[in-house]
C-alpha cells in the first residue's frame, strides 16, 4: 500500500480537491489565531486541534522543514479594550495573561507549535504600508480619519462566501456607519478614542481594523500567494472575505491563499455557548478534571466540517475508550502505516480513522502483535499516546462521586440558588466539599474542581 494524495474540501471552490502546493519545497499555512481578551473556550479548541492535525499531515507528506505554519495573535481589538476596562487592568496585562493561558491550553491539548506566532501590535508599520498602498491604488478611501476599503472596486467580493452583495448585507454582521459609501465597506484604520491604544499614522493617531492584520502577517511570513488558509466557519464572512479583497488588491496578485479550510460550529448540550446560559466551557475548566488527550479525541470524533455538540457524555465515553487503549501503550513506536494514514487523506476523515482504531484495538485484544504496533503508531499520529500510561491516569477520579453525579448536584445547587433557597444551596456545597469537590462561582458561572 502506498500513500495516497491529500484531498481537502476547499471552501473557495466548494468541492474536494487534490492538495497540490504552489511549491512543494516551501508550503505556507496560515491559521487565524485567538483574540486574546478572555479565557479560550471549547469552541476555540476545535480549530486548534483540527488544524494541528492538518499540520501533522502536511509534515508527514512533505517534510517538517518544508512547512511554514503561521498562527497570529490578535492583541488589539474592541473586545480587548472593553474587557480591560471591565477588569480595570491595562490592555497589555490582559493580553499577556490571556496569551499565556492560550499557550498553556495548546500544550494541554498537545498541539504542536507553529513556526511563527506574530502579534498584531508588532506589525502596525506593515499595516500602515498596506493601507497606504490601497489608498494610492484607489481601493480605499479616507473619511474623518477613518480609512475604508471600497468593496465595489473588487469584483470578486463574496466569492469565498458564495454570496452576492445583497445577501451579504442581509447577513447582518455588517457594521452600519454613515461614513461608509457602501454598507459592505470595512474599516482599515480608525481614530482611537481617548485612553485607547493608538499609533501614529498618515491619517492621525489611531489603530488598525481587524482584517488588515492577517493580510499583512500572512504576506510577511508566507508571501503574496500561499497554499492554505484555515479558520472557523464564522470567519468566512466578513473576515476572510475581507482578507482576500485587501491582499489581492494591494498585492496585485491572482490569488491570496489557494486552499481555504473551515471547521464547523460547536454547541454545548445542543445550545449556542453563552456565559449567561451557564454553558460556557473554557479549556481551563477542563484541565482540572480531564486529561487533554480526552478532549482531543472527543473533538476529532466528529468530522471537522460537521457541527459538533459538546457534552459531558462525550468526554466520559472517550475517557473510558482511551483508558482501554492505553493498556497497549508502548514507550516506543513505529511510523504510522500508509493504509491507515490514507484514511486521513480523504479530507481528514477522523471518524473513519477512529473507527479503524477501534477494530485495531479489538485485534490487539485478541493477541495480534502487529495490531498493538498499529494502535500505538496510529494514536500517536493523532496526537494521542503522548504520555505514559501512568501520566495519563494521574487525573483519575480523586472523588467517590462520578462526573455525572457531580454535575447533577452542581445543577441542583444552581437551581436552589435561582429559587433563592440558599439553605439548600449551601447544604449541597457542603456535601460536595465533604466528598472532595470544591465549587467556585464566578461571573454567573459555576465551576468545580477536585480539592
Ligand atoms: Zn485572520
Amino acid at each position: 500500500m502506498t500513500m495516497n494524495s491529500l484531498k481537502i474540501f476547499n471552501t473557495l471552490s466548494r468541492q474536494k480537491e487534490d492538495f497540490i502546493p504552489l511549491n512543494k519545497n516551501s508550503i505556507g499555512m496560515y491559521v487565524c489565531g485567538p483574540t486574546v481578551y478572555d479565557d479560550p473556550h471549547i469552541g476555540n479548541a476545535r480549530p486548534l486541534i483540527v488544524f494541528d492535525l492538518v499540520y501533522r499531515i502536511l509534515t508527514k507528506i512533505f517534510g517538517k522543514d518544508k512547512i511554514n505554519y503561521v498562527r497570529n495573535v490578535t492583541d488589539i481589538d474592541d473586545k480587548i479594550i472593553q474587557r480591560a476596562n471591565e477588569l480595570k487592568i491595562d490592555i497589555s496585562e490582559l493580553t499577556k495573561n490571556v496569551g499565556d493561558i492560550f499557550l498553556s491550553d495548546c500544550k494541554y491539548l498537545n498541539c504542536l507549535s507553529p513556526n511563527n506566532q506574530p502579534k498584531a501590535t508588532e506589525n502596525i508599520p506593515g499595516m500602515i504600508k498596506m493601507i497606504e498602498n490601497l489608498l494610492n491604488k484607489k481601493f480605499a478611501y479616507l473619511k474623518d480619519g477613518n480609512v475604508y476599503f471600497d468593496v465595489n472596486k473588487f469584483p470578486n467580493y463574496g466569492k469565498l462566501s458564495n454570496k452576492n452583495p445583497k445577501e451579504l448585507i442581509s447577513g447582518s454582521r455588517v457594521e452600519i456607519s454613515e461614513l461608509k459609501n457602501n454598507p459592505l465597506d470595512f474599516v482599515l484604520w480608525k481614530p482611537s478614542k481617548e485612553k485607547e491604544p493608538s499609533w501614529d499614522s498618515p491619517w492621525g493617531k489611531g489603530r488598525p481594523g481587524w482584517h488588515i492584520e492577517c493580510s499583512v502577517m500572512a504576506e510577511k511570513y508566507l508571501g503574496k500567494e500561499f497554499d492554505l488558509h484555515c479558520g472557523g466557519l464564522d470567519l468566512i464572512f466578513p473576515h476572510h472575505e475581507n482578507e482576500i479583497a485587501q491582499s489581492i488588491c494591494s498585492n496585485e496578485s491572482n490569488i491570496f491563499a489557494k486552499y481555504w479550510m473551515h471547521n464547523g460550529y460547536v454547541t454545548v448540550d445542543g445550545k449556542k455557548m453563552s456565559k449567561s446560559d451557564g454553558n460556557f466551557i473554557t479549556i481551563n475548566n477542563l484541565k482540572n478534571n480531564f486529561n487533554g488527550q480526552i478532549v482531543r479525541l472527543s473533538i476529532l470524533g466528529t468530522h471537522y466540517r460537521q457541527p459538533l455538540d459538546w457534552n459531558l457524555k462525550i468526554l466520559e465515553t472517550n475517557k473510558k475508550i482511551l483508558e482501554n487503549w492505553y493498556s497497549f501503550y508502548t514507550p516506543e513506536s513505529e511510523e504510522i502505516n500508509d493504509e491507515i494514514f490514507n484514511i486521513l487523506l480523504e479530507d481528514l476523515n477522523t471518524p473513519k480513522f477512529i473507527t479503524t482504531i477501534h477494530s485495531i484495538y479489538n485485534k490487539a485484544k485478541a493477541g495480534d502483535d502487529s495490531a498493538k504496533k498499529d494502535l500505538n503508531s496510529a494514536l500517536r499520529f493523532l496526537g494521542l499516546f503522548c504520555e505514559s500510561e501512568r501520566q495519563f491516569n494521574s487525573l483519575k477520579q480523586k472523588s467517590d462521586l462520578d462526573l455525572s453525579e457531580i454535575e447533577n448536584l452542581v445543577q441542583q445547587r444552581n437551581l436552589a440558588r435561582k429559587n433563592k433557597d440558599f439553605k439548600q444551596a449551601d447544604k449541597i456545597r457542603f456535601d460536595l466539599e465533604n466528598k472532595g469537590i470544591v465549587i467556585e462561582d464566578l461571573n454567573n458561572n459555576t465551576t468545580w474542581k477536585h480539592k
